[in-house]
């Protein structure tokens, strides 16, 4: 059955959401305070990178089911709002900054009727959507919370196929009004049996929270075996692929390397030790601390291997960076390692060139005191050292012997464990890693 559904939030999160509702034959409206955002979107023409995300647009808006727009009263008729705005860290905090939220809601309050479903999906600290049930339940409309687990690069197969959907409801009929709604929503993925799991409030939240956070710390726990590593002369990708094929731990999220960045994981854990403060159980995740700090060493590592494989010094020496985003397949530079890394040899005197295959034009408005260049070739050309640390399959893909013709120096840092250091080696390169002899 069709439904009409709002989708308050038209960013990485929610622009893929309000396309793939459509694409499962919804009436969709996408709102979004962005000017700038919605024209884009209104042309069909995503306002970021995101694989397979142009076609759905293009597919959803040709049935006319698709519509975008400033006006959060065009969002009045929905039976279905989902609300996917921002919830980023606070500056100079570690807590989530859910004022945006609070301000979503708030402008839909108008909006509601009796019987409409609004649908929490950004990342809150636990609490909030009990807080904020009590400000839509006398607009007769129900509030639920159904986190979001996609992953940019891969949003659009994330968001139709999910591993599972979870869904925190409020106690009673309330409650069985908005699954049923939300089910009606996602009726194809709950008849290609995808996993749905009905909740409290408190429970849908910690799930997201707690799912970021086990996903950090595995990073980490690797990135701590890499220092280990380092300090011994053992290899950790081979040790990822031993411990990995026990059952019990896998080899996913298990790539030793520059470490997690974006605008999830370390916002979403800080989030949480805030949260877990506020509550008085800041002990239960105190490790998290630890876990974020294993991860910010490897950018500090990372710059010294580079510094010792070029003689010492940075001063006058030309780097280039491969990768400017926070992970391939997005232009996603928020919190991103490489150029965190990039900033810091900037500071130690290097004359650093940054390229990225979709993000530059994010990276040199954030960055405007760094060198950009959208030209692989161009940006190795000259250069004394090369630094992989973000893994594109283009640069997976380079040729040492190609590469070599082109630069200065063969001295190259794979950030990402992904180079086969044999072949470059064999082809004259200096070739260093994370965790490896
Ligand atoms: P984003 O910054 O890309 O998008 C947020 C959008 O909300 C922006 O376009 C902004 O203009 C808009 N917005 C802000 N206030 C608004 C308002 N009052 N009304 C309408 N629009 C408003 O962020 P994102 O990456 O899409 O993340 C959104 C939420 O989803 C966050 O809580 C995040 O933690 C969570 N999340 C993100 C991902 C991801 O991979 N990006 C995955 C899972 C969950």
């Amino acid at each position: 059955m069709r439904v009409k559904v709002s989708v308050i939030g038209c960013g990485y999160l929610g622009a893929v959401h309000a396309a793939a509702m459509a694409s499962l034959g919804h009436e969709v409206v996408g709102v979004d305070v962005d000017e700038a955002k919605i024209a884009a979107l209104r042309a069909g023409r995503p306002p970021f990178f995101e694989p397979g995300l142009a076609d759905l647009l293009l597919g959803a808006q040709d049935k006319g089911s698709l519509d975008f727009t400033t006006d959060i009263a065009d969002a009045a008729e929905a039976r279905v709002h989902f609300v996917c705005v921002g919830t980023p860290q606070k500056p100079g905090e570690f807590a989530a900054d859910v004022t945006y939220v609070d301000a979503a809601v708030d402008s839909l309050l108008p909006h509601l009727s009796p019987g409409a479903v609004v649908v929490g999906k950004s990342t809150v600290p636990v609490g909030t959507a009990a807080r904020l049930a009590g400000l839509v339940q006398p607009s007769g409309a129900v509030l639920m919370w159904n986190p979001e687990f996609l992953r940019e690069g891969h949003a659009v197969e994330d968001t139709l196929h999910p591993n599972r959907l979870v869904y925190g409801v409020p106690d009673g009929a309330a409650g069985e009004t908005a699954t049923a709604a939300l089910d009606e929503v996602y009726a194809p993925m709950l008849a290609a049996d995808t996993p749905r799991l009905v909740a409290d409030y408190a429970t849908a939240e910690l799930v997201k929270t707690a799912a970021n956070s086990f996903l950090a710390t595995k990073i980490s726990f690797i990135n701590a075996m890499a220092e280990l590593c380092e300090a011994s002369g053992a290899d950790v990708t081979m040790l990822a692929d031993a411990i990995g094929m026990d059952d019990r731990i896998g080899r996913k999220f298990l790539n030793a390397g520059l470490g997690f960045g974006g605008g999830c994981l370390p916002k979403d854990i800080r989030a949480f030790m805030a949260r877990a403060g506020e509550l008085g159980a800041d002990q239960a995740v105190a490790f998290l601390k630890e876990i974020d700090s294993i991860n910010m060493r490897r950018r500090v590592r990372m710059v010294d291997i580079a510094r010792e494989a070029l003689g010492g010094s940075f001063i006058g020496k030309k780097v280039t960076i491969l990768g400017a985003a926070f992970k391939p397949d997005s232009d996603d530079v928020r919190d991103s390692p490489a150029l965190a890394v990039a900033r810091l040899i900037g500071t130690q005197g290097g004359v650093v060139t940054v390229t990225d295959p979709e993000a530059v034009a994010n990276a040199s408005r954030a960055f405007p005191e760094l060198t950009f260049v959208t030209d692989t070739t161009e940006a190795l050309t000259g250069a004394d050292a090369v630094l992989l640390l973000t893994e594109w399959k283009e640069y997976r893909d380079l040729d040492p012997a190609a590469v070599a013709g082109l630069v200065s120096g063969r001295v190259l840092v794979d950030g990402r464990n992904v180079l086969d250091p044999q072949q470059w080696r064999a082809a004259g390169w200096t070739y260093r890693a994370l965790g490896r002899p």
